[in-house]
């Protein structure tokens, strides 16, 4: 299966899974400009794409639902500067910080990058609220085949778990990219 990024990603490149979410506005638009704005960061490629979920919103629950999709990532940007362009794309697609959890046109996080832990102010990692959101762990077990480098989950029974407190259903097939599982061992 082929990438469906713009170039190489180059020699050193590493894998990061990203969640997309949106509940404002084109919801679906605002996920797939995220996809296309992250597939032209320099030195990055866009493996493979989860299917899109609706999710009911969790921390703050009124407002409308969710969208939600996890991508595979490989780049050759440092954590660092991969989140800023992350933030940098949130803002080009009307991102305002205003109420935490609250609705938003676009959000990118950073769930896991290959190689790296952190827990700083501005960056932890893997992501601290990723084990237990089923809208995070149900898009995330469809593209785990693509797990090179990354910490050893049993992602099966932490989505299960989410999943009996948490409800996510499929809205849409995952178009021009790779899903499932990688040609690799
Ligand atoms: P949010 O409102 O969910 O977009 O949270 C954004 C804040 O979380 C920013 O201040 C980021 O610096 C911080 N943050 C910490 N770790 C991460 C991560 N793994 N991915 C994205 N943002 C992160």
């Amino acid at each position: 299966m082929s990438p469906a990024g713009g170039g190489a990603a180059g020699q050193g490149a590493r894998r990061v899974f990203v969640s997309l979410g949106s509940n404002v506005g084109d919801r679906a638009g605002y996920l797939r400009a995220a996809r296309e704005a992250l597939a032209a960061l320099p030195a990055t490629l866009v493996l493979a794409a989860s299917r899109v979920y609706e999710t009911a919103p969790q921390e703050l629950a009124d407002q409308p639902s969710f969208l939600n999709q996890v991508l595979c990532l490989e780049t050759g940007l440092e954590p660092r500067d991969l989140l800023r362009q992350c933030q940098r794309i949130e803002a080009d697609h009307g991102r305002r910080r205003e109420v935490r959890f609250g609705p938003r046109t676009l959000d990118i996080d950073i769930l896991l990058y290959e190689g790296v832990e952190c827990d700083g102010r501005e960056l932890t990692l893997p992501h601290p609220r990723m084990m237990k959101r089923a809208f995070v762990l149900v898009p995330l077990q469809e593209v785990w085949g693509w797990r090179r480098g990354m910490p050893a989950l049993d992602l099966a029974a932490l989505a299960e778990a989410a999943r009996r407190t948490q409800a996510v259903r499929v809205v849409e097939e995952a178009d021009g990219v790779a899903q499932g599982a990688e040609d690799e061992p």
